[in-house]
């Protein structure tokens, strides 16, 4: 059921039945009041509103308001005409050269895309999505700028997947159609877990998605792609090799090695075999743990030590993880069933990858080893391991839910053991420390990576040893750091420099980058001209990259809320026809503000009426604007505080 606006609107009735668009007004903030209010689902371009509400939005670690309605069943808009192209100013690609555009994930963690283009052809590498933050508040998340894509889409051969995460995966639903449904390749979990996701969409086309595997050749016009086998964190991860005639472009997606010591695993070695006695022309590659020495944990030494608690622990044990780990999510259900113990699965997003991992053939639970909540009042506790998502502090995650005993199902009890199979990703520490406080109380035993005696947790990226390693499995002869945000990017290029390679070698790109490999490939550069790279915010039903007078909004409306003054004019005179209303959210307790209502009211008389005076009509953006102006600085001054100042001005 669509919302309803009207009791929600922060402007209260009045505004509903008073509001006559008078002018179309130049100031943004006047401007929205003057729309006619339209509730969001009603949108022209798609008519009528789809009524598919019952899809559950896969948000990972996000936070969204459990009442605010699950959007993503609904059609995304888009934004009206995009207007004239946007990449005129970009040259073509010259016969013989290669273009390289990273058009996410440079300068940042998540939302990775990469376009490369010969000829003419272009191939686009993963389609990630990265979750809103403070800085873009009420965004639901944001997807890389496809504009350059879209204005070559003729061009796009395929779509190439490296592996299921929602940083590689995440904007397929919403990028696909921009940039004209090409075909996917990837892996079979990869493709289920593209697809589980695209369901969530059920207005969109079905993706052409194709099976690869790691020793698939396949054509994308011209291009010759070819695959290798990476270890990370779910399976069927893999790397991607472009052929070209002077050498292999070559990108491994997310990895880390399986090694011992730093020795790497036979098994590893074979699936980098492919690089020997072979021109790699082009390497671009993960960036995300150069600031972390050595190697990494293995994860089977993880999957040891949660054995470990597994078989120990008296009560009732709790594992909370990323969804994302979906190899420890199997590892820890088929330990349990070892042991003859149950697991329960918490968390929409565990039980989804779950649920896909078994579709995949990959883990084969007997019937009766998972079990739900209310099934697992009827085993002995010690027998009981619930498997929860929240181990980052998420406000609206299972364990959360359970730690401030909002969850209905789900109870903590003295006696549990938590583990949290997690190491607290930058930005959350505040939330994960309210987690843990919140669990304290509880009187539960909490495990976590710092207190831990064993391993409950590793990265599923490499650390710098590994880094090096693959530098120097796959030898380049050009190197683009990828993933990760600028400073580790240059990490990265001091790290290739000191082992050889020389600084013109390598480019370290921004989103939007347009990179040229020339002169027969033995040359690299970087345009001056870039693709657009502002990100596309996902809000609601929109997409768009030109929402900053939205956010800007939303961050003052944060800060010092807002003020809004309801004025009636009469448009014979000039002269106000009763006193002005206010209404003001987020800003000041009015009832113990008469004074500055009384003052504000003066104010808007004064501006009003000297204003309209000897006007025939009445300039009303011009009221509006001094409005705006005179209120605004007089709140400053009273208050030190900057409100959202909404003059709304009613002619009669
Ligand atoms: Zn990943």
């Amino acid at each position: 059921m669509p919302r309803n606006f009207k009791s929600r609107s922060p402007l209260g009735p009045i505004l509903e039945s008073r509001i006559e668009p008078a002018t179309t007004p130049k100031n943004p903030h006047t401007a929205q009041t003057q729309t006619p209010r339209r509730p969001r689902h009603d949108h022209p371009k798609r008519g009528a509103p789809s009524t598919g509400g019952n899809y559950q939005f896969q948000k990972f670690g996000g936070k969204r308001r459990p009442d605010r309605p699950r959007r993503d069943a609904h059609p995304p808009a888009h934004q009206p005409s995009r207007g004239p192209l946007k990449t005129t100013n970009i040259p073509p690609l010259a016969p013989g050269a290669i273009r390289i555009v990273p058009l996410g994930g440079v300068e940042e963690i998540g939302k990775n895309m990469t376009a490369i283009e010969i000829g003419d052809d272009i191939i686009v590498v993963d389609a990630g999505m990265q979750f809103a933050n403070e800085d873009t508040p009420g965004i639901d998340y944001i997807i890389p700028n496809t504009t350059y894509l879209e204005e070559r889409k003729g061009k796009i051969r395929a779509m190439v997947v490296t592996h299921g995460h929602l940083d590689h995966i995440g904007g397929i639903p919403l990028v696909m159609d921009r940039i004209g449904n090409p075909p996917i390749y990837s892996r079979n979990l990869t493709i289920l877990l593209m697809k589980k996701r695209q369901s969530e969409f059920p207005h969109l086309k079905p993706l052409d998605a194709h099976i690869v595997e790691k020793d698939s050749v396949i054509t994308a016009g011209n291009m010759r792609i070819k695959f290798f086998g990476v270890t990370h964190t779910v399976p069927d991860s893999m790397g991607i090799i472009v052929e070209t005639p002077y050498g292999m472009i070559v990108t491994p997606g997310d990895y880390k090695l399986e090694q011992s010591n730093g020795l790497v695993s036979e098994r590893e070695e074979k699936e980098y075999k492919v690089f020997d006695n072979q021109e790699v022309l082009l390497l671009m590659t993960d960036s995300t743990n150069i600031e972390n020495p050595g190697w990494s944990t293995p994860e089977k030494e993880v999957h040891k030590g949660l054995e470990t608690i597994i078989r120990s622990v008296k009560g009732r044990l709790v594992v909370a993880a990323f969804a994302s780990h979906i190899e420890r999510l199997m590892k820890i259900i088929e330990v349990a069933e070892v042991l003859n113990k149950k697991v329960v699965l918490e968390g929409r997003s565990i039980k989804t990858n779950i649920e896909v991992a078994i579709q995949a053939d990959l883990i084969h639970p007997k019937k009766g080893t998972i079990i739900s909540m209310e099934e697992a009042e009827a085993v002995p506790k010690d027998r009981v391991i619930i498997l929860s998502t929240g181990a980052q502090g998420e406000e609206f995650s299972a364990l959360m839910r359970a730690s401030n005993k909002t969850h209905k199902a789900f109870r903590l009890e003295t006696g549990d053991t938590i583990v949290l199979s997690a190491s607290i990703v930058p930005g959350n520490e505040m939330s994960v420390q309210r987690l843990k406080d919140n669990l304290a109380r509880h009187g539960v035993k909490i495990i976590h990576y710092r207190t831990s005696e064993v391993y409950v947790h590793s990265t599923g990226h490499g650390n710098v040893e590994e880094i090096k390693w693959l530098h120097r499995k796959t030898h380049p002869k050009f190197f683009i750091p990828i993933h990760g945000h600028h400073y580790m990017l240059q990490l990265h290029k001091e790290l290739a420099h000191d082992m050889g390679m020389p600084n013109e070698n390598i480019i370290v790109p921004d989103n939007g980058s347009i990179i040229e490999i020339r002169e027969r490939g033995t040359k690299i550069t970087m345009l001056k001209e870039k693709a657009p790279s502002s990100p596309m915010m996902v809000d609601g039903f929109s997409i768009g990259d030109e929402q900053d007078v939205v956010i800007r909004d939303r961050q003052m409306l944060a800060q010092d809320g807002m003020f809004v003054i309801v004025a009636t004019i009469d448009q014979a005179t000039g002269k106000l026809k009763k006193s002005p209303d206010i209404i003001s959210r987020g800003f000041v307790y009015l009832k113990e503000s008469q004074d500055l209502l009384h003052q504000s009211r003066m104010i808007i008389k004064k501006t009003v009426e000297e204003g309209a005076a000897g006007q025939n009509p009445i300039n009303f953006d011009y009221l509006k604007n001094a409005l705006a102006e005179n209120l605004s600085k007089f709140l400053i001054q009273k208050t030190a505080k900057r409100p959202l100042v909404i003059p709304v001005l009613v002619g009669v």
